[in-house]
């Protein structure tokens, strides 16, 4: 299935806590660009890809864990770029291999497992791989190529239309595209996955040129227990969510946002007439960690 940038999937969310408070809540569904290769890691891979061609690199290498969004998105991403791929992977090789490094193995991408020693330590890791053909994608792409394409997003919707753009954050690499595309007047709010990662601000600041608008606000308290965490109060929010609206989030990112989007409207944190455009980053890939039926769709 090709990744299809045409088809923009605007989702209108009708419901009485939005009402109550008179705000309007789009979702941007880029989970429908594709059925694996979903989102914002498409946007960031972008020009990453493009400059290892300019290079005259033949291999994309990057980093991810056994369920990575970031790795899947390579490997199909190099694949449909001509390009080949290297995944470097945290910890030993599993005697199972998760559903994601499955596909990354089917879409060519080789798999290179180190341990988590080795693998806090990539400067030192990159070093003992000495092939010269070989362009290296941060962790996340993570980095500014990877805002330049993250900024593309918004200009994919009717964006002025907005007052808030809210979006799940990581490294914080989409939401500086997201400020980088935006207007003096919006508001962009980042909901950190992470728990305890306070340098996140900073770190956003660090990915923007020097004389970006500082139009954004992290938020660090929905991240129910840390990163990849997903206690049964988030499993029983992302199936309602998805029995109410026909709205499919992931456990990591987009569940968390959204659940925060909704505290933040009954605390009254929006003022009536705001209009807020969600990103729907992706993900649901990750969502195979899960025993089956754990969720409803
Ligand atoms: C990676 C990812 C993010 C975080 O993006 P950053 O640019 O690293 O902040 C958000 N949502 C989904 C679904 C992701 O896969």
């Amino acid at each position: 299935m090709p990744v299809n940038f045409n088809v923009i999937d605007i989702q209108h969310i009708d419901a009485a806590w939005l009402q109550q408070k008179e705000i309007l809540l789009d979702v941007l569904r880029l989970d429908k660009m594709h059925e694996i290769v979903s989102g914002n890691k498409w946007f960031k891979l972008k020009y990453y890809l493009r400059q290892a061609k300019a290079n005259n690199k033949t291999t994309i290498a990057t980093f991810g864990g056994a369920w990575s969004n970031h790795i899947i998105a390579t490997a199909f991403a190099a694949k449909e770029a001509g390009l080949k791929s290297v995944g470097i992977i945290r910890g030993e090789k599993p005697a199972i291999l998760s559903e994601t490094l499955q596909l990354a193995l089917t879409y060519g991408m080789e798999l290179l497992y180190v341990t988590r020693e080795q693998y806090r330590h990539k400067e030192a890791l990159i070093r003992t791989f000495t092939n010269e053909d070989w362009f290296w994608v941060n962790e996340g792409g993570i980095g500014s190529l990877g805002v330049k394409g993250a900024s593309e997003i918004l200009t994919l919707t009717d964006r002025s239309r907005y007052t808030h753009i809210i979006a799940a954050v990581g490294t914080g690499t989409m939401l500086a595209g997201l400020i980088l595309s935006s207007t003096k007047s919006q508001q962009i709010i980042g909901i950190n996955s992470m728990k305890g990662n306070t340098a996140l601000e900073e770190q956003v600041l660090k990915l923007l040129p020097a004389n970006a608008q500082n139009n954004f606000t992290i938020f660090h308290n929905y991240h129910f227990g840390g990163y990849g965490k997903h206690p049964p109060q988030l499993i029983d929010f992302i199936n309602n969510t998805y029995n109410q609206h026909q709205l499919p989030l992931d456990i990591v990112y987009t569940s968390k946002t959204f659940f925060a989007i909704k505290d933040l409207a009954e605390k009254t944190f929006f003022k009536p007439a705001s209009k807020i455009l969600m990103i729907h980053s992706g993900g649901l890939q990750g969502n195979k960690s899960l025993p089956p039926q754990v969720l409803a769709f």
